[in-house]
């Protein structure tokens, strides 16, 4: 069944190329700070290692991981 055949690999390569997609726009991170009411510019060197958030706010992120771990070790 040939025509089965390319019809599977058809939507096997759109797949995949949305994959590759997203996968690259995760990579790539954001322009502009996630946080909610920041908005801060983010450096080109941060989005593309994959940043979500400002320096700032990236700080905010990580002392409240910290937070949680202490609390979750009690
Ligand atoms: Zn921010």
């Amino acid at each position: 069944m040939p025509d089965f055949m390319d019809a599977v690999q058809d939507r096997v390569l759109a797949e995949t190329e949305a994959a590759v997609a997203a996968q690259t726009q995760r990579a790539q991170g954001r322009t502009h700070c996630a946080a909610h009411d920041c908005g801060e510019p983010i450096s080109p060197e941060r989005t593309a290692l994959g940043a979500q958030f400002c320096m700032d706010c990236q700080r905010g992120e990580e002392a409240r991981e910290v937070h949680f771990r202490t609390w979750g070790r009690r």
